[in-house]
């Protein structure tokens, strides 16, 4: 019996299991040593952690996989996202969360060397990040550049002064371009990219740089702090244009879960097309112990 029901065929085994077929990228799937996962939508959605999850993670554990969790939404801290999972039984290293918090850190420090004070636009949370990473959080006067994140704090007077020094020139840098933060609630979330659309009919300017997802740079900055080759890592995610894009353009294996945003009917254009469709996390848990079993 064959169940054609995601880009994996699964086949029935004699004892009843379900194992999947692997198809052309098997070679590649044996490879795999690290896992970058997304949050919202792939290991939980909202505040529901996944029955698949936890189990997923264990087996990773087991096959010698190392993960890491990779999220634009940087409403919260590090910290806090170490809090919030270990609450729900992950517990994970400070470093295993990488946030767009990250990449727009690295492009500070990579192409705006200068910049010591910033002017956040950002939560608390946002500002104890970029503090940790050694930029002084700012109010207006002396700031070098501007930085806009998921602000779930927005002030409008804040919003005005940011306004007023993009508009004097100042580097002006986006965390990440997400429209909204998907949620189940009877509401719209405006995320970062859209607060820099309001900001660009203010002042005509867009960001300088656009970190987070999908830039692959923060994908490359995982695989570089890890000594990974990008044949060795897998992208899980729930968006299409930002999760599996990065894999695309990072040459990363890109894993679609339809746990949260997507849909199978979605996965249409080539330059963000996933490698493999996943109804949820054990069905690639399968295939990548099945992959660990098949001799090469
Ligand atoms: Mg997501």
């Amino acid at each position: 019996m064959c169940i054609r029901d995601s880009l994996i065929d699964f086949v029935m085994m004699p004892d009843g299991s379900i194992q999947p077929l692997l198809g052309p990228n098997q070679e590649r799937w044996k490879e795999v040593r690290h896992v970058v996962l997304d949050m919202d939508g792939t290991i939980y959605l909202g505040g529901r952690l996944f029955a698949e999850t936890l189990p997923f993670l264990a087996t990773l554990k087991e096959l010698g996989i190392g993960w890491d969790f990779l999220t634009n939404n940087n409403s919260k801290s590090r910290a806090d996202y170490v809090e919030s999972l270990g609450q729900m039984g992950i517990i994970v290293e400070a470093e295993q969360v990488v946030m767009s918090t990250d990449a727009c850190v690295a492009t500070l420090r990579g192409d705006f060397p200068e910049v010591r004070r910033v002017f956040v636009l950002g939560t608390p949370g946002m500002k104890k990040d970029l503090g940790n990473a050694g930029f002084e959080v700012v109010a207006e006067a002396g700031c070098d550049a501007v930085v806009v994140g998921y602000d779930t704090t927005l002030n409008y007077d804040h919003l005005c002064r940011a306004a007023y020094l993009i508009g004097q020139g100042k580097p002006y840098l986006a965390t990440h371009p997400d429209l909204v933060c998907p949620t189940e609630m009877e509401t719209i979330l405006p995320d970062c990219g859209a607060i820099c659309a309001l900001l660009e009919s203010a002042t005509g300017r867009k960001p300088d740089r656009v970190s987070g997802k999908p830039n692959p740079a923060i994908l490359e900055a995982v695989m570089n702090q890890r000594g990974l080759s990008a044949r060795e890592v897998v992208m899980v995610g729930d968006r299409i244009y930002t999760d599996m894009r990065m894999a695309r353009e990072a040459g990363v294996l890109g894993a679609l879960t339809l746990t949260g945003e997507a849909t199978r009917e979605q996965v249409v254009d080539p330059a963000s097309a996933p490698d493999l469709i996943i109804n949820d996390l054990s069905e690639l848990e399968v295939l990548l112990r099945t992959s660990r079993s098949t001799p090469h």
